[in-house]
């Protein structure tokens, strides 16, 4: 059992997916401030503790710069500033292994409107002395590993208490990556949405840096502080390379040359 310090003192509202401004959703937090010496004492506690698979084989060279890391980023479907982003997007070939990075249990298996096929585990054994347990999901899957009989979904449906567990272990493959549900990117990218999340039984959620616990280290989307679409221009030309690389040209909307 991994007990980490509560949070609850040290959370806001979430800001919105797209634009910046704060949702209404009072029951969807981020840390208040990464940079805080409680959240850098906070997340490297969490790092130290746990011993995580890799999600993806090395995960860390296949997530864009631009838009893949957590936190603000402008959008790259609508090109708004200040967008926030609740993951980190790990791209590859469609149907490259994602592994689980934690043991588990499974809660939700199946298909949403936004996340597209997707698995969500929880991590019992990793609580805040405030309630708050750790959840890792995966998102926008070409196809799941691991599903509820409809036996066992029946079941779950019935009884909110006795539903059938099944355990994942660590390093276990989930699925592939795809591109099902919503995704921002352009048609062709093919990528995981991995998302950390704090729950509490009244189901508040609490977002969490993927990257910040699997490696110790913070990492900013290099459209974080970008306002202006002059601006965005200049990330164009400065970072030709990396966004030919990374197959992002679509976003710019600009001729390969
Ligand atoms: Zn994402």
């Amino acid at each position: 059992m991994i007990i980490l310090p509560a949070i609850s003192e040290h959370i806001r509202v979430a800001p919105a997916l797209f634009d910046g401004s704060y949702t209404k959703d009072a029951t969807r937090s981020i840390p208040d401030n990464g940079t805080s010496d409680f959240w850098n004492a906070w997340y490297a506690d969490m790092h130290q503790a746990i011993t995580f698979h890799d999600p993806v084989k090395n995960f860390l060279e296949h997530i864009n710069p631009f838009f893949g890391y957590f936190g603000e980023r402008i959008h790259p479907e609508r090109k708004s500033p200040y967008a926030f982003h609740s993951g980190v997007d790990i791209a590859g070939k469609n149907k490259t292994s994602v592994y689980a990075m934690l043991p588990g249990i499974l809660e939700y298996s199946g298909y949403g409107l936004v996340n597209g096929k997707y698995i969500m585990l929880s991590h019992p054994h990793i609580i805040t002395q405030d309630g708050y347990v750790l959840h890792t999901l995966y998102i926008h899957l070409s196809h799941m590993r691991f599903a509820f009989s409809a036996y066992q979904k029946m079941l779950r449906e019935i009884s909110l208490h006795t539903y059938p567990r099944i355990s994942v272990p660590a390093g276990a493959e989930l699925g592939g990556m795809g591109k099902t549900g919503a995704s921002s990117y352009p048609e062709e990218y093919t990528h995981v949405h991995i998302q950390c999340e704090l729950r509490n039984k009244e189901g508040h959620i609490v977002f969490l840096d993927p990257l910040r616990i699997l490696t110790g280290k913070e990492y900013r989307n290099l459209t974080a502080d970008t306002q202006h679409p002059e601006d965005f221009q200049d990330i164009y030309h400065t970072h030709r390379d990396r966004i030919h690389e990374h197959k992002l040209e679509a976003i710019w909307d600009m001729p390969a040359s």
